[in-house]
């Protein structure tokens, strides 16, 4: 497989080891994570892994950057992530490659990705000059009530390989334009899309004269991750990643009383009613069973079918799957590339194996794909199995394209069946009906984050606010008004009076 590599040098990642970026400086730990492509198995390169020393660094640098970035007015922070969106329209092409390669997500995915970073800056331009506060009412005379609302610190954001630079951006250009400061531990399974993103960051700090330590990358695995959960100068913690995770650093910094910000596993489902449209049914599954290769926190994992329509659903679904061409994702003619690493697809074989072992029947096989083309061993099948809504395996997220699907009779059962996961991320009711629809948003309804109607379970506009109920972890990122968890609250009573009245009409004379 020949990939042109061109993207590497615009992004001026041209160098092998292009070190731990703390700001523009690079530090060498002497120790490195190395990245390779899924896409045909090539080393990338390789990122020296931050060490406890260049890790108080790297706080230390934002603890300054934080005093003067928390002064800049907002609407002129609002600037900054402005021209970071402008430069991320300029290499939209490379970085979108980028994260198609490193990640093996579609080329269009990867440039989707970068769209969405570029949605997000604008989102949050907007939002710099709207962070509101309300004004209430005062029950004494002459006394003014406001609450405003300030920065609160450093950010640390840990993020997960399946969304490599979408996922930072709709945190850190968020609490950027709220005035706080951000540091990133990218996954280490897509390190270098992070360092992408800190590069060209720091490109535009510079210009503007603002301190590098305004947004820092820090690289490593869970340790590097365990410095920042364990981290009382960060108030907050915004971590995505697997419900494991999140339980761990969820204890980590309660124990502190620091906030949590968690994004974590889904195991998202779509209801296809008597009433829906076929064609509808048919995109809104396919892709969010298939699309990234089924590592989305949003992807359909289980198809909950009325017995009607059940057998048409079945045959629908196996003729697609039999279309999907599956191969190097920066050929637009492919739908599918591979997982992220070996280890993914073991999962994925584990838990084929375990469906089959609980009685899940396959009607489209899975399977590891050999050959020309596949060399990397990351490429697997597409498959869907019958299977019962109690079995360990359907209460499970296995991140990979393996869809179950079930039948049911009336709708109420068949919310109970959404509902019966320990995941609450994203759901979809396929109908025309508008009885069905409204059944399944009200509050009897779907339990979820998310409740789409007539569209899949994966994929968000950044407009709204991200995230799930339950064992996804009850965060809300990007937009609507998610700012507010990078922010604290300040109640503020101003008295222009002579006199000083208590409140409650509470007496102390003097
Ligand atoms: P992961 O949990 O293995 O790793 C995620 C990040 O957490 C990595 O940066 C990792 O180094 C770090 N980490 C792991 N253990 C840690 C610890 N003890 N302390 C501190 N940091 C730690 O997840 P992954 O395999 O990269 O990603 C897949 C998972 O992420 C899936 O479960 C998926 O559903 C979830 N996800 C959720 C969302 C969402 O918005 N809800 C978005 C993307 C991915």
């Amino acid at each position: 497989m020949n990939i042109n590599r061109d993207f590497l040098r615009e992004l001026q990642l041209q160098s092998k080891n292009p070190g731990t970026w703390t700001g523009m400086q690079s530090h060498d730990s002497g120790t490195y994570i190395p990245s390779h492509s899924p896409v045909d198995g090539a080393l990338i390169g390789e990122v020296s892994v931050t060490t406890k020393e260049q890790y108080e660094e790297v706080i230390a640098k934002a603890q300054e950057a934080f005093k003067t970035w928390r002064m800049v007015p907002a609407p002129n922070r609002g600037e900054i992530v402005r021209q970071y969106g402008e430069a991320l329209r300029k290499h939209k092409d490379a970085l979108g490659r980028l994260v198609s390669y490193e990640m093996g997500k579609s080329l269009t995915e990867g440039w989707g990705e970068v769209q969405e970073m570029i949605d997000i800056c604008d989102f949050a331009v907007g939002l710099s000059r709207q962070l509101y506060g309300l004004t209430m009412h005062s029950e004494r005379s002459l006394h003014r009530m406001y609450e405003q609302w300030h920065p609160m610190g450093i950010v640390g954001i840990i993020s997960a390989f399946n969304f490599p630079v979408a996922v930072w951006s709709w945190n850190s250009m968020i609490a950027l334009v709220c005035g706080d400061v951000c540091v990133w531990k990218p996954s280490e399974k897509a390190p270098i899309c992070g360092v992408a993103c800190q590069q060209i960051f720091q490109d535009i700090l510079k210009e503007n004269n603002i301190p590098e330590g305004v947004v820092s990358l820090v690289n490593g695995d869970y340790k590097v991750g365990e410095f920042m959960s364990k981290d009382h100068r960060l108030p907050l913690i915004s971590a995505t990643g697997s419900t494991r995770m999140g339980k761990i650093v969820a204890a980590e910094v309660a124990s502190r009383l620091g906030n949590t910000l968690l994004e974590l596993g889904g195991n998202n489902a779509i209801i296809i009613t008597p009433n829906a449209d076929m064609k509808v049914v048919l995109t809104g599954a396919v892709f969010g069973a298939v699309g990234t290769a089924g590592q989305r926190c949003t992807s359909t994992r289980r198809l909950i079918v009325h017995n009607s329509q059940y057998e048409k659903v079945k045959e629908v679904l196996a003729k697609a799957y039999g279309q999907i061409r599956i191969g190097n994702p920066l050929d637009s003619d492919n739908h599918m590339g591979p997982l992220i690493d070996k280890a993914a697809v073991e999962m994925y074989m584990n838990a084929i194996e375990k469906a089959k072992a609980e009685g899940a029947n396959f009607i489209v096989e899975g399977g590891v794909l050999e050959g020309s083309g596949y060399e990397s061993g990351c490429y697997v099948k597409p498959c869907i199995a019958e299977a019962n809504k109690d079995m360990a395996i359907v209460q499970t997220e296995t991140f990979a394209p393996i869809l179950y699907i079930m039948k049911y009779d009336t709708l109420e059962e068949a919310i109970a069946i959404q509902n019966n996961v320990p995941q609450g991320l994203s759901s979809a009711i396929m109908t025309d009906s508008l009885k069905e629809s409204e059944k399944f948003l009200s509050a009897a309804g779907s339990d979820c984050g998310i409740a789409n109607v007539n569209i899949g379970t994966s994929g968000a506009e950044i407009g709204g606010a991200f995230g799930g109920e339950k064992e996804t972890g009850g965060g809300r990122e990007s937009g609507s008004d998610s700012w507010k968890a990078y922010m604290r609250r300040q109640t503020t009573t101003i008295n222009y009076s002579d006199v000083v009245p208590l409140a409650q009409g509470i007496k102390f004379d003097l």
